[in-house]
């Protein structure tokens, strides 16, 4: 029974999202198949397949489905590229970008997500995502450059040092903004010493901060 009503909401959610501009069959297909309540805790199982956001551990958020899709849309991903990612949380975007890329570098500022995180990836056999418990805001110099970059949380600005870790012709995406105002997710691709820039649309997360937190 249990079952059966989870299908139909991820067939709800499946249509939500395409009504809502998924269009990538790989994307589709990678939240089709990934089990969200993994990512949460057992009392919020039952709402994993809704497309809303849920809070996770450390006062944080499991983004909206819709935003994890559109996101991964925009960085049009493919198997040869490396990937960072700028706040791990619960780990479920992370392991979506493990299914379409070569490798994950995700940087988390909370050491209790990282090795939540991290531990659930190992369960689930994910081998190319690698973490790190940082200042996402500094980057990842030793494994830079990176074919595309992922910020899940938003920011006053567009961190320098991650344009500086960017590859040529590499897609970072970003919400700006400040915590209490509609903030936007951004598209910035790099050409030479140029960066184009593009709006996406108005989204709400958690706040970058600076530092990291035990
Ligand atoms: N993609 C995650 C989103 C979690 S919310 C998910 O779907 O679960 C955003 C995360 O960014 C939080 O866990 C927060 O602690 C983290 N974060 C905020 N500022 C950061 C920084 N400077 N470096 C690394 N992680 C940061």
């Amino acid at each position: 029974m249990f079952e059966n009503l989870k299908k139909n909401k991820k067939f709800d959610l499946l249509m939500e999202l395409k009504k809502k501009g998924i269009s990538d069959p790989n994307v589709l297909n990678t939240i089709e198949t990934t089990d969200r309540s993994l990512f949460v805790d057992n009392s919020l199982k039952e709402k994993s397949n809704l497309n809303i956001a849920l809070p996770i551990d450390c006062g944080q958020t499991i983004s909206q489905p819709l935003v994890v899709a559109l996101m991964t849309q925009y960085l049009e991903l493919n198997k040869s590229m490396r990937v960072l990612e700028i706040g791990t949380g619960s780990g479920y975007q992370t392991y979506i970008l493990s299914k379409l890329s070569r490798f994950i570098y995700t940087i988390e500022r909370h050491y209790v997500l990282t090795k939540k995180a991290e531990e659930l990836f190992k369960k689930l056999r994910a081998s190319n995502i690698f973490c790190k418990y940082g200042d996402g805001g500094l980057g990842w110099y030793d494994q830079a450059p990176f074919d595309r970059i992922i910020v899940t949380a938003s920011a006053p600005d567009i961190p320098s040092n991650l344009l500086d870790q960017l590859n040529e012709n590499g897609i970072l995406i970003i919400p700006i903004g400040d915590e209490h105002n509609d903030q936007i997710l951004k598209k910035v691709t790099k050409k030479g010493n140029d960066y184009l820039l593009e709006d996406i649309l108005n989204v709400r997360f958690v706040p970058m901060l600076e530092g990291k937190v035990k």
